[in-house]
């Protein structure tokens, strides 16, 4: 199938783009890499009138370091943040992480801010970044705002984005050298979306211990203690907590979730 017909705008500015967003004649749609939305154009589950092309707005392509915070634009693709060379408070995490998302092709036009907005309960940022802590700049023509990733997944495939609202950029806190970290996706074939996916986040001198279950079929579940570190009782307050979400009491998928997490734990050290 072919997408139906839509005008299309690059921005060359923010404000351009925001003021593009703020259009009320016809629905108006960000587009980044395309690699989501490309297909539900074709699709046709997405038939805007108007695509606003953002990768051409250079706040949204800066990757910087601002007192040990790292700042990601919204538009930096996965390739970028997989080849390194850039100020990185995460010690690498963001470069393991993005070298599992799809193939290169993908990578190479597939942006952080697209697959976060996009809220894909699969989507390897929407976990990595829960994990990680970090923080959703959002800008409309009215102003900016930020929000924590558990506030601004709602769940799948719905965000706490309003209409002409941008995700700007990621803010990231950066890890102490003592910080661990771990992170297990189950897939079919390499590069897949993950069938269950787990990450987890040990940074004792920032007081951080943090397990996030993924590919719930719902938003991240995210367990900001040491209680899941322990092997005692663990599967079982797995399945409590996946109770809650579409995988309910399904038995393979239990184990599935249950054995990444378990990995992510013994890669970050702590088994
Ligand atoms: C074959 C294939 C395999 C894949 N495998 C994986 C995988 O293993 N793991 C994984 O995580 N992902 C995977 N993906 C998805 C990929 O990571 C996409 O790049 C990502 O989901 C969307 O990013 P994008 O920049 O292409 O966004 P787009 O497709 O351009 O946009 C997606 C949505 O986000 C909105 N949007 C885009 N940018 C912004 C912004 N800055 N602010 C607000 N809204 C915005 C758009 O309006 C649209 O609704 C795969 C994709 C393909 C095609």
């Amino acid at each position: 199938m072919k997408a139906a017909a839509f005008d299309y705008e690059r921005a060359a500015t923010l404000p351009e783009a925001l003021g593009l967003l703020a259009r009320d004649d016809g629905i108006v749609r960000a587009v980044a890499g395309s690699q989501s939305l490309g297909p539900m154009l074709n699709l046709r589950l997405a038939q805007p009138d108007l695509l606003v092309d953002i990768t051409a707005v250079p706040e949204l392509l800066s990757i910087r370091d601002e007192a040990g915070t790292m700042v990601v634009g919204a538009c930096v693709t996965h390739a970028r943040l997989e080849d390194g060379g850039y100020p990185d408070a995460t010690r690498g995490v963001l470069a393991a992480v993005a070298g599992g998302i799809a193939y290169r092709a993908v990578r190479n036009r597939g942006t952080i801010g697209g697959s976060i907005a996009h809220a894909d309960p699969a989507a390897d940022w929407l976990l990595a970044t829960t994990a990680l802590g970090a923080e959703l700049v959002l800008a409309s023509r009215d102003g900016r705002r930020t929000l924590a990733m558990p506030d601004f997944v709602l769940g799948v495939f719905e965000t706490a984005l309003e209409p002409g609202e941008l995700i700007t950029e990621l803010r990231i806190p950066g890890l102490s050298s003592e910080a661990r970290w771990g992170y297990y996706k189950f897939c079919r074939k390499a590069g897949e979306f993950a069938q269950a996916s787990a990450a987890v986040l040990i940074d004792r001198p920032r007081g951080v211990t943090r397990c996030v279950i993924g590919a719930t079929s719902g938003r991240p579940l995210v367990v900001d203690d040491p209680s899941l570190l322990h092997e005692d009782g663990r599967d079982r307050r797995v399945a409590e907590l996946l109770a809650a979400t579409a995988i309910g009491g399904d038995a393979f998928q239990l184990r599935t979730h249950a054995v990444a997490l378990r990995r992510a734990i013994a890669q970050a050290g702590a088994a």
